[in-house]
């Protein structure tokens, strides 16, 4: 070990939306554990007071299919990790059209809204890092999850073009890409699942969740926080535009 930090974030101000669950939450830590201070972005206001007061940092009680209240959220942030999202399962005919609209507002306009507004001050300190969770379904398609994968994928395109307008400001841009990790997005499908394919909840996780995945294993929600908050930090200003695959060879097949 050579004793050196490479993610210290000492000095740097982070916004996590989704912030007091799951993935969202994992990040809040691992971002303030490398010094950073930490806005918590999320609709479950005793959560994210939880998690705000659990590192020192703020909570914003906020819908953010709510474009009104998205604009009140602060601007000067040099870390924004646009993460909140949930699943709608339907076949297409049957897919409401408000969900749909649910789903976009919270995983693609959302994320619009906060690069638009963190972007001036991410440019005039000429350092900024924007990392967004996308997922698998960013990359392919599964049945049953329109909404979900129209957003994912669009996210994916948001984000490359953040990283194409803000190279010259210094500001980053990535999109984070994991396969099923272990929080309530998942559990809460499990019981649901196994009773319509006749299985075990394990079972679902082998094979239902991960048939396509090599790694047969749900990922932990602090890996993913480790890509994040590498992402963040000093060996990263050459990775922009990317998707991180964490999806146990998923995307390899
Ligand atoms: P989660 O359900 O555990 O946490 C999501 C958080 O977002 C919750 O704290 C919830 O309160 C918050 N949230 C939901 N709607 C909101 C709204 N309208 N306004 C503000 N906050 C809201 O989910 P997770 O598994 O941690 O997922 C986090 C992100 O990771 C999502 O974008 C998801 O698509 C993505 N992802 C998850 C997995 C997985 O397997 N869990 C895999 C790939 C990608």
């Amino acid at each position: 070990m050579s004793g050196v930090d490479h993610n210290d974030l000492g000095g740097r101000v982070a916004l996590v939306t989704g912030g007091a669950g799951g993935i969202g939450l994992a990040c809040v830590r691992a971002l303030a554990e490398a010094g950073a201070k930490v806005h918590v972005v999320d609709i479950d206001r005793d959560a994210a007071e939880r998690a705000a007061n659990e590192v020192g940092g703020w909570a914003h009680p906020v819908d953010l299919t709510d474009a009104e209240t998205v604009g009140k959220l602060p601007a000067e942030v040099d870390i924004l990790v646009n993460n909140a999202g949930f699943q709608h399962v339907a076949a297409l005919p049957d897919f409401p059209p408000e969900q749909f609209a649910r789903i976009q507002a919270l995983m693609v306009t959302a994320p619009f809204l906060l690069i638009r507004r963190t972007l001036p001050h991410m440019y005039a300190r000429g350092w900024g890092r924007i990392v967004n969770m996308s997922s698998v379904h960013g990359l392919r398609a599964s049945p049953f999850k329109v909404a979900y994968v129209t957003a994912k994928h669009a996210l994916e395109g948001l984000s490359k073009v953040a990283a194409l307008e803000g190279a010259e400001h210094g500001v980053t841009s990535n999109c984070v890409s994991p396969g099923y990790v272990r929080t309530a997005l998942i559990t809460g499908q499990l019981a649901a699942q196994a009773a319509e394919h006749g299985l075990e909840p394990d079972e679902v996780v082998a094979e239902v969740l991960l048939r396509r995945a090599a790694i047969k294993q749900l990922i932990d929600p602090a890996d993913v926080a480790a890509l994040v908050t590498w992402l963040c930090g000093r060996h990263s200003g050459h990775v922009t535009g990317a998707s991180l695959s964490m999806d146990g060879g998923w995307t390899a097949g």
